[in-house]
């Protein structure tokens, strides 16, 4: 009984008289508990990203920074829609048309430092962004911009370049004079 007991505690086990090693079975992997600090995601939710994806994430990142670097002259700067100072770390790039047009994505006069209470929680106050653009630029080159901004069609990488080289040229900070 006592050799018997000892032999399983080793893993090994008695078949025809011979003492003989046995694996033991595995551990069915426990599931991963949902919300739990375990659960982790095996395989990433995004689609793998493409070049065309990837151009315009690095657009959109030029961009915000030149955007804000033309709003927060020395570091600081204040929110087109509540007026709030902010440094230039803590405001967003707030589009008043959203990036989904993609004429307009990149337009330096749909585009104003932002922060991020007006941005992201108050759905960017559209209307309120209109009227400060509207006190910038004037009621009909808004209403130009608004016209054109459904009409762009989604870039393709050589286009998405060029907007890069523009961005970095300091050719999208500035909107033309309103007329
Ligand atoms: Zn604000």
């Amino acid at each position: 009984m006592t050799r018997q007991i000892l032999a399983a505690d080793l893993g090994l086990a008695h078949i025809d008289g011979a003492l003989v090693r046995i694996e033991k079975p595995k551990k069915a992997p426990k599931p991963l508990r949902r919300g739990g600090p375990i659960a982790r995601r095996t395989t990433p939710s995004k689609k793998p990203s493409t070049p065309e994806q990837r151009a315009i994430e690095r657009n959109d990142r030029a961009f915000s920074k030149a955007i804000r670097t033309r709003d927060c002259p020395q570091g600081w700067g204040k929110c087109i829609t509540c007026g709030k100072l902010a440094s230039y770390a803590k405001m967003d790039c707030g589009h008043y048309l959203g990036r989904q047009y993609f004429a307009t994505r990149w337009d330096p006069m749909n585009c104003a430092a932002q922060c991020r209470t007006c941005n992201r929680f108050n759905e960017g106050l559209k209307a309120k962004f209109r009227v400060a653009l509207v006190k910038k630029y004037g009621e009909k080159a808004i209403q130009r911009m608004e016209a054109l901004h459904k009409t762009g069609r989604k870039p393709d990488l050589l286009q998405l370049q060029l907007i890069r080289d523009e961005i970095r040229d300091g050719k999208r900070t500035e909107a033309p004079d309103a007329a």
